[in-house]
């Protein structure tokens, strides 16, 4: 048997990060057993489709690297793959239950069922439709479809049947048809249901595993009703564990860590980042290696890793995971990534600097970064003359022996090029001249440059920015020190150093 596999979203809005799981799983499946994944636009709920959503989706999808084989722009040997051009297969379908005696038109209004609803809520009763309309005699339903009496069709759910669905995931999954209710699969508007439309493309597009979220797994049984009457196969099920938030509840679309794929993308994540990220939420290898590359996910994914209970989705972890990436891009491709968000955040390069400046910042932050978008606000000081200096570096520069040292090594800019290897050399001089070492030699300094007391490599950092600029902020962290140039001078000369 060849596995057929589809993934099946609604185009109705951003693609939610369980959903691309879902879609990455089916992939990773199809994959593993050398089979074909399809991408079917479930579209035909025309009041929630949003224009634009499916190009998103399809965006998505191809830059994580999850390619199709049969998919709407693509096409295949089964398609259309956008529901709304298949009306005409769900409908030859709906003859032959209605010829099976399986659908039967339901004439009740919305208000009816409410009323029928509420009735059995207040009597403890699981609320399902009633039946009223299975009873009718042809010529009432004639009657009624002369008048132009609106209707659905629905499902004559069989009574007394024992469902057992063997779920990959889930193991045997039991259901009695008595609880299900006649349900509608063709509503007055001319449309399909999900639960009709889903086993018919399904079956016409052979596919041999449904793998998808759990929250479809109440609707199997009427899947499977559907199977039966119509004597087609019925395919394995796989329902993957619900995501969840840090408190173990169903992850919400609304959690601020959720965000489209689009973002992740816009953001400058790496790509398989995101994909090994989602590929952990509910399954895991069996030696718990956490890196994969797409190749040794596409090797090593099984349904019978997945676990059955929730997945949580935890931002820390994505973050770590997506720093791990980002770190093996190349310096240079990262230089690239981080222009459009400096530019956002109206940053421009200092005048003057050589062709591989922005390079070689980016390398101080590259180990810091989680995403090209971290950039900007890193890297704040090379790209905006003016600082704030912290209240960690207020502290520093408080203290006089500070000052001088800022001093000296003022006094010595100009000598020398503006390389790492020079300033140290300053650093050095100003060693021997005031007698201090370590941090109390290079804080200063640093805390005076950067307005931070912490930071990446500091002759690195004071040789990246352009000469005027650390003079600038040096003489001004000297003024707001209350220390001026002149008495700072005089200040060493009294001390003596
Ligand atoms: N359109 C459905 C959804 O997005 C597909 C469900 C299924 O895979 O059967 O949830």
């Amino acid at each position: 048997m060849t596995v057929r596999v589809r993934f099946a979203p609604s185009p109705t809005g951003h693609l939610h990060i369980g959903g691309v799981r879902t879609a990455l799983f089916n992939f990773l499946f199809a994959r593993r057993h050398g089979g074909t994944f399809i991408l079917r636009l479930e579209d035909t709920d025309l009041e929630r489709n949003v224009p634009g959503a499916d190009q998103e989706l399809m965006d998505g999808f191809r830059w994580l690297g999850l390619v199709w084989d049969e998919g709407p722009d693509i096409g295949g040997p089964y398609g259309p793959y956008r529901c709304t051009e298949r009306l005409d297969v769900y409908r030859a379908a709906l003859e032959d239950l209605i010829q099976l005696g399986y659908a039967y038109p339901c004439f009740c209004t919305p208000e009816m069922l409410e009323v029928e609803r509420e009735e059995a809520l207040r009597e403890g009763r699981m609320p399902r439709y009633s039946g009223r309309c299975r009873a009718l005699s042809d010529a009432e339903r004639e009657q009624r479809m002369r008048a132009g009496v609106p209707y659905n069709w629905r499902f004559s759910v069989p009574t007394g049947i024992e469902i057992e669905i063997e779920d990959l995931v889930h193991g045997p999954v039991r259901f009695l048809s008595n609880d299900l209710g006649d349900f509608v699969i063709w509503k007055s508007n001319g449309l399909p249901t999900y639960n009709f439309q889903v086993v018919v493309d399904d079956h016409h597009m052979r596919i041999t595993h449904v793998i998808r979220g759990e929250e479809h797994l109440s609707n199997t049984p009427r899947q499977w009703l559907i199977y039966r009457a119509l004597d087609w196969p019925v395919p394995q099920f796989a329902h993957l564990p619900q995501v969840l938030d840090a408190q173990r509840k169903k992850l919400s679309k609304r959690d601020p860590h959720v965000r489209p794929v689009a973002w992740y993308r816009e953001q400058g994540y790496v790509p398989q980042a995101i994909v090994n990220f989602l590929a952990l939420l509910g399954w895991s290898p069996k030696d718990d290696q956490e890196l994969l590359t797409m190749e040794e996910l596409c090797d090593r994914f099984d349904l019978a890793d997945v676990g059955r209970s929730g997945a949580v989705f935890d931002p820390v972890k994505l973050a770590w995971m997506a720093g791990q990436y980002l770190r093996q891009v190349p310096v240079h491709t990262l230089a690239e990534w981080v222009r459009p968000h400096l530019e956002r955040a109206g940053m421009r390069l200092p005048d003057g600097v050589p062709g591989d400046w922005l390079e070689r910042v980016v390398a101080l932050y590259h180990e810091q970064m989680v995403c090209a978008a971290d950039f900007p606000a890193l890297a704040r000081g090379f790209f905006v003359p003016d600082i704030e200096w912290s209240e960690e570096a207020r502290a520093v520069l408080a203290d006089p022996a500070a000052q001088a040292v800022v001093r000296s090594y003022l006094d010595l800019l100009d000598e020398g090029p503006w390389t790492p290897e020079a300033s140290r050399e300053r650093f050095r001089r100003v060693q021997e001249q005031l007698g201090v070492r370590g941090r109390a030699l290079f804080m200063p300094v640093r805390a005076a440059a950067t307005g931070e007391t912490h930071g990446p490599d500091l002759q690195q950092t004071l040789s990246l920015l352009p000469p005027s600029w650390v003079k600038a902020r040096l003489t001004k962290a000297l003024a707001l020190a209350g220390v001026t140039a002149s008495s700072s001078v005089a200040l060493n000369t009294e001390e003596g150093v």
